[in-house]
């Protein structure tokens, strides 16, 4: 498991739900998203209305299950959970729309990835929560009007661009999820410090937030291995020295690098001389699929300013050469 990948998965998940704020007025960050929704969350509840559809896009890690949980909360309403992949068969999603109740949201994460039967289901029950049961085959098929109840859906996708338009053309706001700023990743580190009962002084927070690649669920995650470094270690002290040692015991460089981070740059830099080279090339040079490397990698390099994506392919910049100590060949750079 990589120390630094945005993923969750096995006991990390239980320890996030912990770890989860629960209100709108918890959630640190997101300056932008938080007051679009709250505006959005509160003429709902003045009209006493479900509100819009929401979509969040934006890398893994940065809280797109926790906004749709706190938007469950802010309106008081039941939550039901599901993901793209689950849905499999417009079956599957029938099951889950028709047993909704009133004013419920309905998270479906990664909702990029359903089936397409399920999708064209999902735009009637949206639009005029409606759906087709569709009895019998063939010829002889009829579709069965039936109502579902008002309720919310909250997509969450790393890939808006991937939606279709039909679909993303019924959300009625949109969030874009970026990576956070370096204090903002402290204040997480601090609120979940005090939750875990570690004592984390400023400077350790800080050393922190700089190798969490723009993500409050690395950040937690670095944070328990710092813990465990100072309680096996330092008898329970942390400083910066101490995180420091720590993180560099496991490998998560100054700049918050991951493994893959590391493998597309270094292939770009010595194997295609600094590009440009397509997707699916440098992805086959990494041993990873192009979704992965795109949604997971290139979205932080790019804002690290160490990659650009560009019509010709993806480029790496001077400071991609410099961060791994290497010259760019003459001319590179005009
Ligand atoms: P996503 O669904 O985008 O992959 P999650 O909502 O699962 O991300 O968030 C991952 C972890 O990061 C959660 O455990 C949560 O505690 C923490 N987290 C995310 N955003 C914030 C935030 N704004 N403030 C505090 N903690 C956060």
């Amino acid at each position: 498991r990589e120390l630094v990948s945005p993923d969750a998965e096995g006991d990390e998940r239980v320890i996030e739900a912990a770890l989860r704020p629960k209100r709108l007025s918890e959630f640190i960050g997101q300056a932008r998203v938080r007051e679009q929704l709250s505006l959005v969350l509160q003429s709902a509840l003045l009209r006493a209305r479900p509100p819009d559809h929401v979509l969040m896009s934006g890398p893994p890690g940065l809280g797109k299950t926790t906004l749709a949980m706190i938007i469950a909360a802010e309106l008081g309403a039941p939550l039901r959970v599901t993901s793209g992949p689950a849905l499999e068969r417009a079956g599957d999603l029938a099951a889950i729309l028709s047993t909704l109740s009133d004013g419920e949201v309905l998270f479906i994460d990664e909702i990029h990835r359903m089936a397409r039967p399920a999708e064209e289901m999902l735009y009637l029950a949206m639009e005029d929560f409606r759906v087709d049961i569709v009895v019998g085959k063939g010829p002889g098929a009829t579709a069965i009007p039936l109502d579902i109840a008002p309720f919310t859906l909250v997509g969450a996708t790393t890939r808006a661009g991937l939606l279709p338009a039909p679909l993303r053309d019924r959300f009625g706001f949109t969030a874009h999820m970026d990576f956070y700023e370096r204090e903002e990743l402290e204040r997480v580190l601090w609120r979940s410090a005090r939750l875990l009962s570690v004592d984390l002084p400023g400077e350790a927070a800080e050393e922190i937030a700089g190798r969490s690649r723009g993500t409050p669920r690395i950040a937690n995650r670095l944070l328990r291995r710092v813990r465990d470094f100072s309680d096996v270690r330092a008898e329970g002290l942390i400083t910066r020295e101490i995180a420091s040692a720590a993180l560099n015991l496991y490998e998560v460089d100054a700049e918050g690098l991951d493994r893959l981070d590391r493998a597309v740059l270094t292939a770009l830099l010595r194997r295609f001389g600094g590009g440009p080279v397509g997707l699916s090339t440098l992805a086959v040079a990494v041993g990873e699929e192009p979704e992965t490397v795109e949604v997971v990698a290139e979205p932080f390099l790019v804002r690290q300013g160490l990659l650009a994506r560009t019509p010709r392919g993806r480029v790496a910049t001077a400071a991609a050469w410099t961060h791994f100590g290497l010259v760019p060949p003459p001319g590179a750079f005009g």
